[in-house]
């Protein structure tokens, strides 16, 4: 049988599932696209709630992927808009700009405090040289790579309010895979580095760029999924919005097909399928599959976790409340806080702004249901912070996610690799993406993830599909 005529089944219709589209449709190849939401995107989503969009934490798509961007932008056409990145933190009453400056740095210190950190600092660029050490935790992991003065000053409290765990609870490979490094600290360490204390290669992970040009939208984040879905469609892709993976029949070390189920009508399909590419969380993977997994299997799913997101989208009367795109806060209530008409978002009526509040939280806590009590206490922050008061705020709008971060939890890594080497068991399928794969991507990585995926379907090993 041609392999162009198998049909190729994606659980998720993420920007990691859609770029898989998007690659095996392009090529000719039969192509479903299961999503549980009515609309595309995943995280990188955002929505119409009245008169304006609203995203699912602001989402900007970065160039670093030239291929993946270039193929986006020609999907988009004029939808996109070019903006320069400019972001903001805000910490002890203070500005200072994202990715933290050395000068800003030294700015917000005191002489004695400044003193210790570059002390405390050396002194781990000492030890990670001379005996270099496997941390065991986030907390290890971070005094070995920014010093204990460091780690007490900016990261203990900020990672337990913003984690909900200490740093002793978390794995230290979260600091290896997801930590954003401080540039600052990047400034400092060259300096020692120069005077010949430089600590090992290999542990850290990549800077943030001071400065580059994001992509984004006059409709938000909405735009660039929709853009893909309406391509893979027209390239003759099947899409299943609202259709949630019910069942995978294995068969043979292989998926045979895969059972889905609109939420509109309760009503079932069955996809019969070659290959299945999963973005779905890999723990719901696990557990639709038939016959079903060894308990062990699904005792290890329960380690891994995720941390919900809640997003709060305001309307307010206002015509522009910051300097910035968004501005990161450390000591709020939210821990992030986006205005994305200043990347272009349009917004009704005139005189306007929307803001975009972002809070990571627990499902069913009192910001994901968004109490009156939260809303006040989101109110009083932004209005303590001198963003808007209450009389400016004209609507609020509730986005939930459960499926936020992937949390790194003190001992999930033997669990991790016990439920991947399952799944590598079976041939035609393949988990990626940042539900999949359990992983941090940015959207562009997210993308790159799912045309790899297409990839080995397009060219596998020693094949030659062309
Ligand atoms: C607050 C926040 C802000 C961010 N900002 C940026 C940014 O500005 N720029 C950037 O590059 N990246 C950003 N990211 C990262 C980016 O959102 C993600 O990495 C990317 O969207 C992941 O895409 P994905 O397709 O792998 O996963 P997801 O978007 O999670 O997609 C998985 C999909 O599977 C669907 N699904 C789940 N279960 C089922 C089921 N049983 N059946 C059918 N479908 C199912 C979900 O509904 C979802 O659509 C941000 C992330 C967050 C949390």
């Amino acid at each position: 049988m041609d392999s162009r005529q198998d049909d190729i089944v994606i659980l998720g219709g993420g920007v990691c599932g859609l770029f898989a589209g998007r690659r095996l449709t392009a090529a000719g190849y039969r192509v479903s696209i299961v999503e549980k939401e009515p609309r595309f995107g995943g995280l990188a989503s955002g929505m119409k709630m009245g008169r304006n969009f609203y995203d699912q934490g602001v989402h900007m798509l970065h160039e670093h992927d030239r291929e993946i961007y270039e193929d986006c932008m020609a999907m988009m056409g004029k939808e996109s808009v070019a903006v320069e990145l400019n972001a903001r933190i805000r910490w002890g009453g203070r500005f200072y700009r994202y990715p933290l400056q050395f000068a800003d740095m030294i700015k917000g210190m005191s002489p004695l405090m400044l003193g210790h950190a570059v002390a405390s600092l050396l002194l781990a660029q000492i030890r990670n040289k001379i005996a270099p050490w496997e941390p065991e935790n986030c907390e290890e992991a971070l005094i070995q790579l920014y010093g204990k003065a460091l780690y007490h000053f900016f990261f203990e409290d900020f990672t337990y309010r913003y984690w909900g765990r200490h740093p002793l609870q978390i794995s230290a490979m979260f600091v290896k895979r997801k930590m954003p490094r401080l540039t600052a600290v990047d400034a400092l360490k060259r300096l020692l580095g120069h005077l010949g204390i430089r600590e090992g290669k290999g542990r850290t992970v990549e800077s943030a760029l001071l400065s580059e040009t994001l992509h984004y939208s006059p409709t938000g984040a909405e735009a660039l999924p929709r853009c893909i879905a309406s391509q893979i469609s027209k390239d003759g892709g099947r899409l299943f919005p609202e259709s949630a993976v019910d069942s995978l029949k294995v068969k043979n070390g292989k998926i045979e097909s895969v059972r889905i189920r609109n939420s509109g009508n309760g009503l079932c399909k069955t996809l019969s399928c070659s290959h299945v590419i999963s973005t779905i969380p890999i723990t719901g993977l696990l557990k639709a599959l038939r016959p079903r997994v060894p308990q062990g299997i699904t005792e290890s799913c329960e380690h891994l976790q995720w941390l919900p997101i809640v997003v709060y989208g305001l309307l307010v009367k206002k015509e522009r409340v910051m300097d910035a795109l968004y501005t990161y806060y450390r000591e709020r209530v939210f821990h992030r806080v986006g205005e994305p008409r200043n990347a272009g978002l349009k917004v009704e009526p005139h005189g306007h702004t929307v803001l975009i509040v972002e809070m990571t939280c627990k499902e069913g806590d009192e910001k994901w249901q968004g109490t009156q009590a939260m809303k006040d206490s989101v109110i009083a922050d932004l209005e303590a912070e001198g963003l808007c008061g209450r009389a400016d705020v004209i609507e609020i709008n509730i986005l939930r996610n459960s499926h936020g971060y992937p949390v790194f939890s003190l001992g999930y890594e033997p669990h991790y690799e016990k439920v991947t080497g399952y799944l590598e068991g079976i041939d035609n399928l393949q988990s990626v993406g940042r539900q999949g794969g359990f992983s941090f991507p940015n959207m562009h990585s997210a993308m790159r993830m799912g045309a790899d995926a297409a990839e080995k379907i397009l060219r596998p090993k020693g094949g030659d599909n062309e």
